[in-house]
């Protein structure tokens, strides 16, 4: 296990105090680890799974050249260039089974989508390119075809013995029903991972409490539920946590004993005048940070027992934007996931922003298309750290980097979009 101290020794200019956003990818990136086991699972169960080894082809897809189209079936080397081609049709070949009869020059079999394709035969032409020549005979227009036209190789999807899935790979839909045309009736996946999570202060009512002066409702753990749930977490809901020692021990202990990562939001600001820093200090490999970013500056990392501790900003907002830049790739890794981040899309801004250099900042943006086809994006009004319905409204985050100064209308910006993960 990698131990704070010696990463942050390995990184290049790490300043916990002025962490860069990119650093604190490279850091977790070397704290974590994708966690050990896997199971077998049946392909309606493998959805948002992740693959623990290469699903390697039983067989070929298809399993024989095939027609792509409903139409007549015939030897392509009779095509010849300017002339009509007259055929004599001699069988039918249904979908699902092979059609045993024998086929000469000049003649053609009536075949539907599907079916394989009759031996020697290696061309079909679609049943609306043809004209009717007579009885059982169809007539095809000169220039319309080549040789090879519409058959399906065997083979062509997925070839036996080589790999049709990867390691690492998430199940999407599409990666289901590519391993269901396999035959596969369970697929190998790394175990779900599991993330325990609590809130912390005083001021944090739960839902059911009765509203007081100076309180707000919890709602990071129901955005962070949302989070963990989408990226297909199995996760253990600790409730609001008070800031007392013993309670924040307890709770710490219990998440740590139960858990692959832990998530808390809260109490990490400087200044803060309560126990959960200290506690975190007290019983984890902790690194306190401040992130030269907006929002989300705090944030604490480190390790509780074996557990990957995360300590978010209590802030709404921050807690989702460093869910989606820090920790989502960091339990991604963890579950044994190879997938690369989404490409930042570019849009032209639709207002100026203002923006220090020296910082990353996430603007909550609402993407569209322009008039002319283009990328356009506008912010979601008020862009305080704690307007979480700026988060409800938005499609996407407008990344501006780092060393990026202010922004004026119709200048180009890097947007994240949501795209399933929120
Ligand atoms: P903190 O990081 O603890 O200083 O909290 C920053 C701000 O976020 C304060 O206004 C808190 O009231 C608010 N906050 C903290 N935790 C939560 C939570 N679980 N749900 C909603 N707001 C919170
Ligand atoms: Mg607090």
């Amino acid at each position: 296990m990698n131990r704070i101290a010696d990463i942050a020794a390995r990184l290049q200019g790490y300043d916990p105090q002025a962490l860069r956003a990119d650093q604190a990818n490279a850091f977790l990136d070397q704290l974590v680890a994708p966690v050990q086991g896997s199971e077998d699972v049946a392909i309606f169960g493998a959805l948002g799974r992740v693959l623990a080894q290469d699903v390697i082809s039983p067989i070929s897809v298809p399993p024989h050249d095939n027609s792509a189209m409903d139409g007549y079936a015939f030897d392509g080397a009779q095509l010849a260039a300017g002339t009509a081609l007259e055929l004599q049709v001699v069988g039918t070949a249904l979908a699902g089974k092979a059609w045993q009869g024998s086929v000469g020059p000049g003649q053609c079999v009536k075949i539907m989508t599907g079916a394989i394709m009759p031996a020697g035969l290696d061309t079909v032409v679609p049943q609306e390119f043809t004209q009717a020549a007579g009885e059982g005979r169809i007539a095809i227009p000169a220039g319309l075809l080549q040789p090879g036209d519409n058959r399906r190789h065997k083979g062509e999807d997925l070839q036996q013995g080589l790999p049709a899935l990867r390691k690492g790979e998430r199940l999407t839909p599409a990666a289901c029903g590519l391993a269901a045309s396999l035959g596969l009736e369970t697929v190998n996946v790394a175990r779900r991972l599991k993330v325990a999570y609590f809130s912390t202060g005083d001021e944090i009512l739960s839902l059911g409490e009765a509203p007081r002066e100076g309180a707000v409702y919890d709602s990071n753990r129901y955005t962070v539920h949302g989070l963990l749930t989408r990226l297909g977490c199995e996760v253990i809901d600790m409730g609001v946590v008070r800031d007392e020692p013993a309670l924040l021990e307890a709770a710490f202990r219990e998440a740590a004993a139960s858990a692959d990562a832990i998530i808390t939001s809260g109490g990490v600001s400087v200044g803060e005048a309560d126990y959960t820093k200290a506690m975190m200090q007290k019983l984890g490999d902790v690194a306190f940070w401040k992130i030269a970013m907006r929002p989300g500056r705090p944030m604490a990392v480190g390790r509780i027992g074996k557990s990957v501790l995360f300590g978010l900003p209590g802030n709404p907002v921050a807690v989702m934007v460093t869910f989606l830049a820090f920790v989502r790739p960091a339990l991604l890794r963890m579950m044994g996931g190879s997938e690369q981040a989404p490409p930042l899309l570019r849009a032209r801004s639709q207002e100026a922003m203002r923006k220090k250099p020296g910082r990353t900042e996430y603007q909550r943006g609402i993407v569209s298309t322009a008039a002319d086809g283009s990328l356009q994006v506008r912010i979601t009004g008020n862009q305080g750290s704690g307007v979480l319905s700026s988060m409800v409204q938005a499609n996407g985050l407008i990344v501006l980097a780092h060393d990026q100064g202010n922004m004026a209308v119709g200048d180009e910006v890097q947007v994240q979009m949501f795209d399933g993960a929120i």
